[in-house]
């Protein structure tokens, strides 16, 4: 409720005058900057602990590592599978289609630009012909994404496609029967976990565009927008 409403509201119920002794400031949609904390700087230096990374075999293939991009503050944090041929090249996660994809359901439902969300993947190297990352791969990496997730500390993680997934919640399942689902983060609790499909799954298989829709509605429901 907005400032005047509130007035409103108390007009009715008797109050003859309201005043508001401390300022009162609305943060503009979309610009969720806490200046107080200096996330980027603790990105930044995360970052720069493991670009050079050789845990996993998938550094052999790698053009380089891919860290997280977007907003820090944002109060979601999408995690997908890890990059591709695109992203490999760029250094920047989901800028092939499957991401031209994702920017436009992310402006159409959540009513949000790419740079005002962070997105970022279970796994930080490219995969070798874009295979799935291995389980293995999968337990090597997380720990950069667990200390992503600790300095972001999003009100919720939307994880595309069965993959990410396994990576947040460290167990196999069936995407088609838990998208839409809510869990808490194993590792904080108050931020929950939610699960859709993968944007690619949806550039082949178009006809679940409808369910992408609908679980990113119920996602801006869960973010408050
Ligand atoms: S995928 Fe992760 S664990 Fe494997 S080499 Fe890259 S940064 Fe290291």
């Amino acid at each position: 409720m907005g400032i005047r409403e509130t007035a409103k509201a108390l007009e009715v119920i008797g109050f003859r005058e309201v005043y508001f002794t401390e300022k009162i400031s609305s943060t503009p949609k979309g610009s969720f900057k806490k200046p107080e904390k200096n996330k980027e700087e603790l990105l930044k230096r995360h970052f720069e602990s493991f670009k050079d990374c050789t845990k996993c075999p998938l550094h052999k293939s790698r053009t380089q590592v891919v860290f997280g991009d977007g907003n820090p503050y944002s109060p979601v944090v999408f995690v997908g599978e890890a990059p591709g041929e695109e992203e490999d090249i760029q250094g920047r996660p989901f800028v092939g289609r499957a991401g031209k994809y994702l920017n436009r359901k992310i402006e159409e439902v959540l009513g949000l630009k790419r740079e005002e969300v962070y997105i970022t993947n279970v796994c930080k190297c490219r995969p070798p012909g874009n295979r799935k990352p291995t389980s293995a791969e999968i337990s090597a990496c997380f720990p950069y994404l667990k200390k992503e997730l600790e300095i972001i500390k999003p009100k919720v993680i939307c994880c595309l496609g069965a993959t990410a997934g396994e990576g947040i919640l460290g167990k196999k399942f069936s995407i088609t029967k838990v998208r839409g689902q809510t869990f808490p983060y194993p590792y904080d609790p108050s931020i929950k976990v939610f699960l859709t499909y993968h944007p690619a799954y949806i550039l082949r298989n178009p006809r679940a565009d409808g369910d992408f829709t609908q679980d990113l509605e119920e996602l801006k429901r869960l973010l408050g927008l």
